[in-house]
């Protein structure tokens, strides 16, 4: 059940580690403990598989050390999350900005935020789209929003058939909330939607928004097979940024979005298993980094942000079963900073997430660990349920257009459906 804190001696060791790698992470203890797993019939294993590939279940918490997407079954009692991005808007290949996918047992997958870049990341995971229709937005950065429309698109050509759903948070004015956001996208896109509607499933176009009172306290947003999640105010910038906590089959995932350290967080986040909450660069590595002076890195880093001594703060009074941090410019010098400062304040299990960073959650393991990825991985492949989906009819452009046509060429026929 217990995972470990990193002893003195062990983190010495693991500093000497985090130039080439920033995962640090404790091992569930219980190894032997029994991962429950069915190999056939759980919810929890249906997602459509690339062909050719089967996926095995772990026998007793005994994971690999690198996670090979769609080669492991997910438990029904288990809870996988995937950063997806843990960088900044000005982001590096290495950290694209911020988002999370939580996969459960019971087969649902949800998005904590899909700031722009993150969109690959989530592609490389080659996961069933079908499954991916559920975006719960901490706030309205670029940089927690920026790849809505890619994820919507994207997702719509790859196998959803049905509407995607985007939670999100109201603003101060009705202009300032999500449901507003969504609405200028759709006007924004109204060529490429146009484009692609009538030759994809047409519901799969549908953008569902469910705006939520951001002043809410631990008010439930989304319940529904088995999952709740709430949502309580975040203090970042203006009124309108959230935390939310899901919690399933006795475990609990907390996203902490973009927030200074506030008592909201504190309160509804007790309990967790997996608690994240940004952890910015300290304000000196921030003026290094992007060329500030020093007072205004200090506003943002310690007014706006969470700076890694705050963070360590935070989660030496909360004690989740493990602490994650995001939100950075990632190099070995800045992931130093980064450590050197959390450890200051916090000693407990700790994973400074770094992009396709993996940690399966049971009630008695907790296992973090890289995914290993396919820099050419091929798109997932559809179910017959989108291919059975309703499409209204094709459209095409007109005659003028049409007229251009060289004749120098003619395309092959159209093989028969
Ligand atoms: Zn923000
Ligand atoms: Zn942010």
């Amino acid at each position: 059940m217990n995972v470990k804190l990193l002893n003195k001696e062990a983190w010495s060791l693991a500093k000497l580690a985090i130039a080439s790698l920033i995962l640090i992470f404790a091992t569930g203890t219980s190894l032997s403990a029994q991962t429950e797993v069915k190999s056939d019939g759980a919810s929890g294993v249906q997602d459509a598989l690339p062909k050719g590939r089967k996926a095995v279940a772990i026998v007793d918490g005994q994971y690999p050390e690198s996670y090979f997407p769609n080669t492991e079954l997910l438990g029904t009692d288990e809870m996988r999350i995937t950063a997806l991005g843990t960088g900044m808007p000005n982001q590096t290949r290495s950290a694209v900005s911020i988002s999370y996918l939580v996969e459960l047992g019971n087969g649902d997958k949800f998005l904590f935020d899909v700031g722009s870049g993150m969109l690959a990341n989530l592609f490389s995971l080659r996961p069933d789209f079908e499954k991916i229709d559920k975006v719960f937005a901490s706030h309205l950065h670029v940089d927690h929003v920026g790849d809505f429309m890619g994820v919507h698109i994207g997702g719509w050509i790859s196998g959803r058939y049905t509407p995607i759903h985007l939670y999100g948070p109201t603003g101060s004015k009705p202009e300032l909330g999500t449901k507003a956001f969504a609405e200028a996208m759709q006007k924004a896109y109204a060529w490429d939607l146009a484009t692609r509607s009538g030759a994809l499933p047409d519901a799969g176009a549908q953008i569902e928004v469910h705006e939520f009172d951001y002043k809410q306290m631990n008010k439930v947003v989304y319940q529904k097979n088995g999952v709740t999640i709430r949502s309580w105010p975040a203090i970042h910038s203006l009124d309108g940024s959230v935390s939310y906590s899901l919690v399933w089959n006795g475990l609990k995932y907390v996203f902490g979005g973009d927030t200074y350290p506030n008592k909201w967080y504190m309160e509804y986040a007790k309990g967790a298993d997996v608690a994240s909450h940004e952890c910015f660069l300290p304000p000196k590595a921030l003026a290094a980094y992007f060329g500030w002076d020093l007072a205004q890195a200090t506003y943002v880093s310690t007014r706006i942000h969470t700076e890694p001594t705050a963070f360590g703060k935070v989660m030496s009074a909360l004690k989740p079963r493990m602490a994650v941090g995001y939100h950075s410019v990632q190099s070995p010098k800045n992931n130093a900073a980064i450590m050197d400062a959390v450890r200051k304040t916090y000693d407990g299990p700790l994973a400074l997430a770094r992009d396709l960073m993996v940690i399966n959650v049971t009630k008695d393991t907790m296992k973090v660990r890289m995914a290993v990825i396919d820099d050419y991985v091929l798109p997932p492949d559809v179910t017959a349920g989108y291919k059975r989906a309703p499409r209204s009819d094709t459209k095409e452009t007109s005659e003028f257009i049409q007229s251009g046509k060289w004749k120098g060429y003619t395309p092959p026929p159209m093989p028969k459906k």
